[in-house]
């Protein structure tokens, strides 16, 4: 792919640059990563796309296992808490064994290479894809992961908190939203957000693998400014908590106005450098060499992009 010169389709020129966790770390973890998942792949789901523009689209759509699993608990407790909301019973048995359904089809259509077909709708493992040989212990080992992490969750505090809140308190459950920042659109996805008896917003995301404080906590600001802008009136409170599934810690942190300038200040910083590499900034010819592989190996070792990215 080294030679290859990649034209930014004239009818996604001029698109609104938009802005999110993800797409933040994945331009600061490594450049190419970024310019294959986010130019590269896009027309990918089209029946006459490239190879290549079909390649990348595919490849973004993989997961590994370990990212699996964070997706099937997060799907699982966003059904025990949904059913919390209307009032029923939650019962973390019966998500653990859902959960564990779930994951079993998921791998079987992984192996049998339905995403290939499907990258979209399909589960893909990128443990499928590049053919690496992990035991049957391990798969083991991560479906017992899965049942701790929704067990763990259960047992939080904030969720007999929860239980009996009136619907109006209830402010989001894993919802795509955005803002306006500069121009652009700041996409924003709390994993729940609630109003706590005292009235302060409550943003709670829960992480299934290892903590990273600071990033946590920039973050939950990220998604300060969106509650901010939409729930807190003049003074409320703002207070974000993360809970560690795989280990049971929960980690709590003021969103005071610092935090939440800090959150702005980098997104805006974070933003000036994908527009002096957006098509519009940069033109329509995309060159590799822009976008150079990071020096970081650390990243590849999990990186579904490997087969295109000539590292
Ligand atoms: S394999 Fe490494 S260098 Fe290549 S895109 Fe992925 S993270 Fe970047």
């Amino acid at each position: 792919m080294a030679d290859q010169l990649y034209l930014w389709p004239e009818d996604q020129q001029g698109d609104r640059l938009t802005w999110s966790w993800s797409k933040d770390r994945r331009l600061k973890d490594c450049l190419r990563r970024y310019y294959l998942h986010h130019y590269v792949s896009r027309g990918g789901a089209s029946a006459g796309a490239q190879p290549l523009t079909r390649e990348a689209y595919l490849l973004k759509n993989l997961r590994n296992r370990h990212m699996w699993v964070g997706e099937v608990v997060h799907e699982m407790i966003e059904l025990g808490l949904g059913a919390l909301r209307r009032g029923e019973q939650a019962s973390p048995a019966a998500l653990v064994e859902r959960g564990t359904r779930r994951m079993r089809a998921q791998y079987a259509e992984s192996l049998q290479g339905v995403y290939r077909e499907r990258p979209l709708h399909a589960c893909g493992l990128m443990e499928h894809e590049y053919r690496e040989e992990v035991p049957k212990e391990e798969w083991k080992r991560q479906r017992d992961r899965m049942e701790r992490c929704v067990r763990a969750f259960f047992e939080l505090e904030l969720v007999a908190k929860l239980e009996g809140s009136p619907p109006w308190r209830w402010l989001a459950l894993e919802n795509l939203t955005s803002f306006d920042l500069d121009g652009a659109t700041v996409l924003v996805k709390p994993d729940l957000a609630w109003r706590d008896h005292d009235d302060t917003v409550v943003l709670v995301d829960w992480k299934t693998g290892k903590a990273r404080p600071d990033d946590e906590e920039r973050q939950l600001a990220v998604y300060g400014l969106f509650a901010r802008r939409s729930w807190v009136g003049g003074g409320g409170g703002l207070r974000g908590v993360v809970a560690h599934l795989d280990d049971g810690g929960v980690s709590e942190t003021n969103l005071d106005d610092m935090a939440l300038a800090r959150a702005e200040a980098s997104i805006r910083s974070s933003l000036a450098t994908m527009r002096a590499l957006h098509p519009e900034a940069a033109g329509p010819e995309l060159r590799l060499d822009r976008f150079p592989v990071t020096a970081d190996a650390g990243f590849c070792v999990h990186c579904a992009f490997k087969r295109l990215c000539d590292r």
